[in-house]
C-alpha cells in the first residue's frame, strides 16, 4: 500500500435516528433475558447487527413470529401501520425505534391522502422505508425511481399531487425526478424543504468536497445502506475515479495509492472507519475535510421511557427485572450508541 494522504469527509458515519434506534435497542438487552425481538435489521450494518445477534436479538421480516409477552423492537426504518398493529397484539412489549424524519414523511402521507391528493414517492422498490412509508396510504401512493417512471403512474396533470421521498436518496436522483415533475405537475405540492434528511444531504456535501481531490474514494457501509449507496453515487458524480463499498478494512484492496477519500454511511460504526485508515496506513496521515457540525440528538423511544420507568417502580415491589439505574435514561444524551456498542462487546 502506498497511500499518501486520507481525506476525511465530516460529518459520516451515525446520524441522531441511527444513534437514537442503537442505543434503544442496546437498553432492550440490558433490560430483558434474551431473546429480544427485532423486526428487521436495527439499521442497515452488518457489523452492528452482528453485535447484537451475540447479544441475543433474534431479527424477523414477520411479527408474528414473536411469541406473546416477548419484547419486540421496530427498526429505525418505518413500520407500516398494519405491522406495528399486529406487532401490538399477544402482550408483546413493543418499542418503536422509528427515527422521527422518517416519521415526519409518513405524516406527510397520511395528511395528504387524506385531502385527496395523489403522491408521486420517490424511493427504492422494496427498501424497508419505503414499504413502510407506502404502506401508510397505498391507495395514493406512486412509487417512482427514475425520472422515466414518471411517464408511466396513472395521475392526471389536473389532479391535486404532492412529491414526497425516502429520506436517504442521493440529493442528484432526488434532483432529476424534481426538476421533470414539476413540468408534468405545476401545481405539485411538496413539504418546505423536502423529504431527504439532514444526516444524507450533510455527508453527501462533505463527501463532494473531497472527491475530486481523491484517486480513490472509500465508503464504509452496508450494501443494503440506501444512503452508503448514495454516496458511492456522490463520489462518482463528483470525480472520484475509483469508488469502493467496503464493509470493513479486511476489504479495502491493497494496491491502493495517492490520496484516499473516507466516509461512511449513516449506520456505519466511525471505529471502522479507523480501522480503514489503519489499514491504508497513510504516509501524511489524515485531514478532516468539512465544517459541518451535527449536533441534532434525538431522544429514547417514549414507550422505552415508560417501561424503564415502570421498571423502576416493579422492581419496588419485587417483580423480576435485569436491574438497571433509576434514572438510566437521564444520561441517554451523553451516551453514544458507539458506548452502547462497546459495552455489548465488552
Ligand atoms: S439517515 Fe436520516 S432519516 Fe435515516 S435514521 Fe438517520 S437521520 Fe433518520
Amino acid at each position: 500500500m502506498s497511500v499518501d494522504k486520507v481525506l476525511l469527509a465530516t460529518p459520516r458515519g451515525f446520524c441522531a435516528g441511527v444513534e437514537k434506534a442503537i442505543k434503544a435497542l442496546a437498553w432492550m438487552v440490558k433490560i430483558f433475558p434474551p431473546p429480544v425481538y427485532c423486526y428487521h435489521e436495527i439499521v442497515h450494518n452488518h457489523y452492528v447487527v452482528e453485535i447484537f445477534k451475540k447479544n441475543g436479538v433474534v431479527f424477523i421480516d414477520d411479527v408474528n413470529l414473536v411469541p406473546a409477552f416477548s419484547p419486540l423492537m421496530l427498526s429505525a426504518h418505518g413500520t407500516a401501520p398494519d405491522v406495528e398493529e399486529s406487532a401490538r397484539t399477544d402482550h408483546r412489549v413493543v418499542i418503536n425505534a422509528v427515527c422521527p424524519l422518517v416519521t415526519k414523511v409518513h405524516h406527510e402521507v397520511k395528511i395528504r391522502s387524506k385531502k385527496g391528493f395523489n403522491i408521486i414517492y420517490v424511493g427504492h422498490s422494496g427498501h424497508e422505508e419505503a414499504v413502510g412509508t407506502m404502506a401508510v396510504a397505498p391507495e395514493s401512493v406512486y412509487l417512482v425511481e427514475t425520472p422515466q417512471d414518471l411517464d408511466n403512474i396513472p395521475i392526471s396533470d389536473s389532479s391535486p399531487t404532492a412529491l414526497l421521498a425516502q429520506t436517504t436518496l442521493s440529493q442528484d436522483e432526488w434532483k432529476d425526478i424534481l426538476d421533470k415533475a414539476i413540468i408534468t405537475h405545476p401545481d405539485l405540492w411538496m413539504p418546505n424543504r423536502g423529504d431527504l434528511c439532514f444526516a444524507t444531504t450533510n455527508r453527501q456535501d462533505a463527501l463532494a468536497e473531497i472527491s475530486h481531490m481523491a484517486e480513490t474514494v472509500i465508503v464504509v457501509g452496508s450494501a443494503n445502506s440506501s444512503n452508503t449507496v448514495a454516496l458511492t453515487k456522490v463520489a462518482k458524480a463528483r470525480g472520484a475515479k475509483n469508488v469502493i463499498r467496503v464493509n470493513s478494512d479486511s476489504e479495502v484492496p491493497d494496491d491502493l495509492t495517492g490520496i484516499v477519500g473516507v466516509t461512511a454511511g449513516a449506520s456505519a460504526p466511525d471505529e471502522l472507519v479507523f480501522k480503514v485508515i489503519e489499514r491504508l496506513n497513510p504516509k501524511n496521515g489524515y485531514e478532516e475535510v468539512g465544517n459541518v457540525i451535527e449536533d441534532e440528538y434525538f431522544p429514547p423511544p417514549p414507550e422505552l421511557r415508560e417501561l424503564i420507568k415502570g421498571m423502576t417502580k416493579a422492581l419496588e415491589i419485587g417483580v423480576q427485572f435485569r436491574k438497571t439505574k433509576d434514572n438510566a435514561l437521564d444520561s441517554d444524551r451523553e451516551l453514544t450508541a458507539s458506548d452502547s456498542l462497546a459495552l455489548l462487546r465488552a
